[in-house]
């Protein structure tokens, strides 16, 4: 990209590339890919943009004004659990699921002997998620998340399973859910009542019970725990199912099945299993969840008995990455929204994004959007390092991974509810301030910023809360000791940083770093209840440091390779979150805002011999 891009030139975020346009997520991919990889996924990423800009841009706005339906019962009165699907919908679905945004990660694309590595998957969600935010999306990473599964636990007995999940074919498609919650417990994922008791007579286990919060609740690859009989309290007693929509001794229901019936499949082609309601929900209308009850419902276990909990696991870090992949994302479209909004729109004489006020705002949006999106991929570096080192264990890739599977485990571990509770938080700041910068037309629904809102909000409350996902991260210091790496990996990335023009931040990170180990190390001492009160601080705080770290170094490669842009990024940031400033920086005369609005909000490349040498 050679900037600086003119957003006078759009009158809307639609009817664009979203790769084109977005010199953070193309920095970032090309980082991570590995290199070959990149050059060659790098036009099916720049395709994807622009369907995405354009059809489903369309389609998901239409689709949130019209949901799915569902539809308990047929005419005759018999239970049809039949959800009605706009027609938007399923072209939405046809063009990303053809375009490989599972199936290349799973599968070797045409042309190509091995998968793309994990982390294509993650590059297309984000795109997707600038037009489909929180709607679709959810089905496409819970796809994923049960093809990664049974990639990682399924003995092959499943294997027809997995080929639909992976297709790239529409007619072969089905897809993935994932069904935890029920009524006394979300968070409290041990609470499930569940059962599940083995029919030796059909060679089925039988599923009984409720499960409150289903999403893509008529998925034909959905997985779900139950407790089996004599199973142990807690999550160790559960165990995990893949449970068809279908009616398993017909076969997988994939869409081209499904199609065949004119109208809605009669009961006798479906599982036993019934769908109460869908919820009337704030946002993610494109996706419908829903109410289920299982009524000795077929099942197939997936992996070991009792085992369910630690292989959902598994699902959950793939899930947590794709929301903050998908809050990326829909910051991106925000952010894009609001660049054009404000070099178009006038008031007092002026286009506003002239005034002080919105030029700060929108290069703290922006700033705010590298941050997440160059964390976010740095966690998905560490989660496509450790897949590939078991594929290439299995012998189904070659290329050996970035990182090592041990340190890529535990980054990981640490990084994923980091950059989840974070990202989520940033993306309902971003789009509420895009909300605002639209004015009152932010506010109705003939404008994307509507939704953007609305589909933000779930963002820090499916795949688990902040709190959750804060204990989460004492859980990963404790049990897998992922300070030592984090500590390693943060060294390693300060003694990279050596340029003049970033100096100053590093030693501010350098002396933050080292209160953050301090801290770390207090807490494994303190009291569980005191541990528990500070976690959101540290799950903040780390996020942060960390983040300040890998943008440091990054903008130092940046540097050697002739450009000063991510220089300037990571001095802001560092600048907002780490630094203490007298009288909260008003008296400073940092015009920094002003001075950098090109750079910063509209990619103008910066020649590092013009860049200041700041000394505190
Ligand atoms: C649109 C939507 C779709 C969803 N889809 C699915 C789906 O497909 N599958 C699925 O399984 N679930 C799904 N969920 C459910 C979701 O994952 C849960 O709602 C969520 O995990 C929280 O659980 P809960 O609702 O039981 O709240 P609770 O667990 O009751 O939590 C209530 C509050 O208490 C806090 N809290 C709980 N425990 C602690 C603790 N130990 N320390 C501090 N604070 C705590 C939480 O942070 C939260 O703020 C969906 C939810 C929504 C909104």
């Amino acid at each position: 990209m050679d900037g600086p891009i003119d957003y006078g030139r759009y009158d809307r975020g639609r009817y664009c590339n979203y790769w084109t346009l977005d010199g953070t997520i193309q920095r970032e991919l090309r980082r991570i890919y590995p290199d070959e990889e990149f050059e060659w996924a790098a036009p099916r990423l720049e395709r994807f943009g622009r369907v995405v800009g354009h059809t489903i841009a369309d389609n998901a706005d239409s689709v949130d004004r019209h949901g799915p339906e569902l539809h308990t019962y047929d005419r005759n009165g018999e239970v049809s659990n039949y959800v009605e699907y706009p027609t938007e919908l399923r072209e939405t679905e046809r063009l990303a699921y053809e375009a490989g945004a599972v199936a290349d990660s799973f599968r070797p694309p045409p042309g190509r002997e091995t998968p793309l590595s994990y982390s294509h998957y993650f590059g297309m969600l984000y795109l997707l998620s600038y037009a489909e935010t929180s709607g679709f999306v959810c089905p496409l990473a819970m796809t994923a998340g049960a093809a990664h599964v049974l990639e990682r636990f399924d003995d092959g007995s499943l294997a027809e399973y997995y080929d639909a999940l992976t297709s790239r074919r529409h007619d072969e498609l089905i897809e993935g859910a994932m069904f935890l919650t029920e009524k006394q417990g979300g968070s409290d994922v041990g609470a499930n009542e569940t059962t599940a008791e083995y029919d030796a007579e059909t060679d089925y286990w039988r599923l009984t019970g409720e499960k409150w919060f289903c999403s893509n609740i008529d998925a034909e690859g959905t997985l779900a725990l139950a407790r089996t009989p004599g199973a142990p309290d807690g999550t160790a007693g559960l165990s995990m199912f893949l449970v068809p929509h279908g009616d398993p001794d017909a076969g997988v229901m994939t869409r081209a099945r499904r199609e065949a019936f004119d109208g809605p499949p009669p009961a006798a082609a479906l599982n036993d299993q019934y769908y109460r309601r869908l919820k009337d929900k704030l946002g993610t209308t494109n996706v419908p969840t829903g109410e289920v009850e299982f009524r000795e419902t077929s099942a197939y276990l997936v992996g070991e008995e009792e085992r369910g909990f630690k292989q959902m696991a598994e699902m959950l870090n793939l899930e947590r990455l794709s929301n903050a992949a998908a809050a990326c994302g829909i910051m991106g479209r925000a952010l894009l929204e609001s660049k054009i909004h404000a070099a178009n729109r006038e008031a007092f004489g002026q286009p506003i994004e002239k005034f002080p006020l919105v030029r700060a705002d929108l290069v703290d949006m922006a700033v705010d959007h590298e941050v997440a999106t160059a964390s976010t991929f740095e966690a998905v570096r560490y989660f496509a390092s450790r897949e590939r080192a078991r594929r290439v264990e299995e012998g189904t890739v070659e290329a050996a991974p970035a990182v090592a599977p041990e340190r890529a485990y535990r980054m990981m571990r640490l990084l994923a509810p980091v950059v989840k509770l974070r990202t989520a938080r940033m993306a309902i700041e971003t789009t509420s301030y895009a909300m605002e910068l639209r004015g009152g037309d932010g506010y109705v629904n003939d404008f994307v910023t509507n939704r953007l809102l609305r589909d933000a909000q779930v963002l820090p409350i499916w795949e688990g809360t902040e709190n959750v996902l804060s204990l989460d991260v004492l859980r990963a210091l404790e049990r897998e000791a992922a300070h030592e790496a984090f500590a390693e990996v943060v060294d390693e990335q300060l003694r990279r940083v050596s340029h003049p023009a970033l100096i100053d931040a590093r030693e501010l990170v350098e002396a933050e770093y080292h209160d953050l180990l301090g801290a770390m190390a207090e807490l494994a001492q303190a009291d569980e209840e005191f541990a528990q009160l500070s976690a959101k601080r540290l799950a903040h705080y780390i996020f942060d440091v960390f983040t300040s770290a890998l943008l440091l170094a990054q903008a130092e490669e940046e540097l050697e390779a002739g450009n000063g842009r991510l220089a300037l990024v990571a001095r802001r940031f560092v600048t907002r979150e780490l630094a203490e400033r007298e009288a909260r920086g008003i008296t400073s005369n940092d015009r920094f805002a002003l001075e950098q609005f090109d750079p910063i909000v509209r990619f103008a490349p910066v020649d590092p011999d013009a860049l200041d040498t700041p000394t505190k």
